[in-house]
């Protein structure tokens, strides 16, 4: 007699299949840096899983190796949208934050109209609705005019109110007096509504232009729009926070006496913040000289002790976040006249790779892990934080958005102007030699970009609520 086979079955607990697996890579996560991967499902990170594991998935995607950041925030750019879009518009602008591994953007009120009131809001991203590929929330502009309307703001509506002290071409709306200013920063600090600011002192400009005249040539640029009048206003807004208690994030910060005064009201216990901006970082007065317009900024790009300071403080605290200030002008409005050229360049496609570059450069000691982590943090998981989207965005953690990028960190390539997704189709970073290529961007388990494909994903970017309180 034969043996009878033991049939046997066994139900195994059934295992979810996940929308989307990546695999091999190098997690940077809020704890470090791993190897590993992770699953998505309904758009959100389900998993972060080891190295070694392997989770069923109807779509794999092979990282390669490269570093999985989670998708980052630009808190700053001008999409130009009313009004300005012979400029830029949101089809552009997004496509080029996608390529720049940002799936978030915050956008500047200083259109034409600006968004002074937070009940147009609505209109302004029902206006963007189907043209943006990235996710985005706005900042609100102030009316000097209408300071009242800050305390009607809810965080849906706007993340926080710009301040121009210091006007220029696209920012026509200044609040100069003392009177005003100290009205906003109070409704704001009774609205719980955070400033952002563009703090340059206006009557400093005007009172150095009666002396000495504006400025005639590019190299007269910076000596005509010098430091002090950014360290004079950055003093005021310290005193202002002092005397209301208003959160103040101070925009694109240039000079070392800045992030030494802001450091210290830091340090002090004040609600300050600050940003950098990859042009302070990348740029000096010398290739103001040599670039002419393309780098003439407000403020102004300033000397190489000061470039030393800000790289400092982004690697070793101090600098809350970067932000790109991506302000694109066309070509013919920056081929003006010096007194005429606008103010601006385009910078949403280049901030990763400038910042991850500068980093490479600057701190080659640093393992190229301690420069993702820099990213990660200060291009994603503090934006977040400080604009209350860190329940949905900013780190690779299950449950929240899955935002992320794969960066090829050994990748060496050539910004070109034909390569720039901007409108304008420019930029001031031509012929640099880059570090550290974006390769995919995912935002909210949707691939929105892929450079192998030049590929993009789909207009379906939203409006974000941020009205969820942030950690
Ligand atoms: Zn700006």
């Amino acid at each position: 007699m034969s043996q009878r086979a033991e049939v046997r079955v066994t139900v195994i607990e059934e295992l979810p299949v996940a929308d989307l697996a990546v695999v091999n890579g190098r997690l940077v996560t809020p704890d470090g840096v791993r190897r590993g991967g992770l699953t998505v499902q309904g758009g959100k990170i389900a998993e972060l899983v080891p190295h070694d594991e392997r989770r069923p998935a109807n779509k794999v995607i092979d990282a390669a190796g490269c570093y999985i950041l989670p998708g980052l925030i630009d808190s700053h750019v001008h999409f130009r949208t009313p009004g300005l879009t012979h400029k830029e518009d949101w089809a552009h602008g997004s496509r080029a934050a996608a390529a720049g591994g940002i799936t978030t953007v915050i956008d500047m009120p200083n259109t034409v109209p600006p968004l002074f009131d937070p009940a147009d809001a609505d209109a302004k991203a029902a206006g963007i609705a189907g043209t943006s590929v990235v996710d985005f929330c706005f900042h609100l502009g102030v009316d000097g005019a209408r300071p009242e309307l800050l305390a009607t703001c809810t965080p849906r509506q706007a993340v926080s109110a710009k301040v121009f002290m210091a006007g220029h071409h696209t920012a026509p709306h200044v609040i100069r007096e003392p009177d005003v200013l100290d009205r906003v920063f109070a409704t704001a600090a009774k609205a719980e509504l955070r400033l952002a600011l563009h703090a340059e002192d206006d009557a400093v400009h005007e009172l150095l232009d009666g002396w000495s005249g504006p400025p005639r040539e590019y190299r007269d640029y910076e000596p005509r729009r010098p430091r002090t009048g950014s360290i004079v206003a950055v003093a005021r807004v310290i005193e202002l926070v002092r005397r209301h208690g208003t959160a103040a994030h101070v925009l694109h910060v240039s000079s070392a006496e800045e992030v030494d005064l802001l450091s210290a009201a830091a340090h002090a216990g004040l609600p300050v913040t600050f940003e950098v901006t990859p042009h302070h970082l990348s740029f000096t007065d010398k290739d103001t000289s040599r670039l002419g317009a393309r780098t003439r900024l407000s403020p102004s790009i300033r000397n190489e002790a000061d470039q030393r300071r800000l790289w400092d403080a982004v690697r070793s605290g101090g600098v809350t976040t970067i932000g790109s200030d991506h302000a694109p002008h066309t070509r013919a409005e920056k081929s003006r006249p010096v007194a005429d050229a606008p103010p601006g360049l385009p910078g949403v496609q280049e901030l990763l790779p400038a910042i991850f570059t500068g980093m490479r450069r600057r701190f080659p000691e640093d393992p190229p892990d301690l420069h993702v982590s820099r990213v990660a943090e200060l291009i994603a998981a503090s934006p977040a934080d400080l604009f209350g989207l860190a329940e949905r965005k900013g780190r690779l953690k299950p449950g929240l958005d899955a935002d992320l990028i794969l960066l090829d960190p050994d990748a060496v390539w050539m910004v070109r102007a034909e390569d720039v997704l901007s409108k304008c189709g420019w930029s001031a970073y031509e012929g640099w030699t880059m570090t550290g290529r974006v390769e995919l961007t995912v935002r909210r388990g949707e691939i929105i970009w892929d450079r192998a494909n030049q590929a993009f994903g789909d207009p379906t970017g939203r409006w974000l609520d941020a009205s969820l309180s942030s950690r």
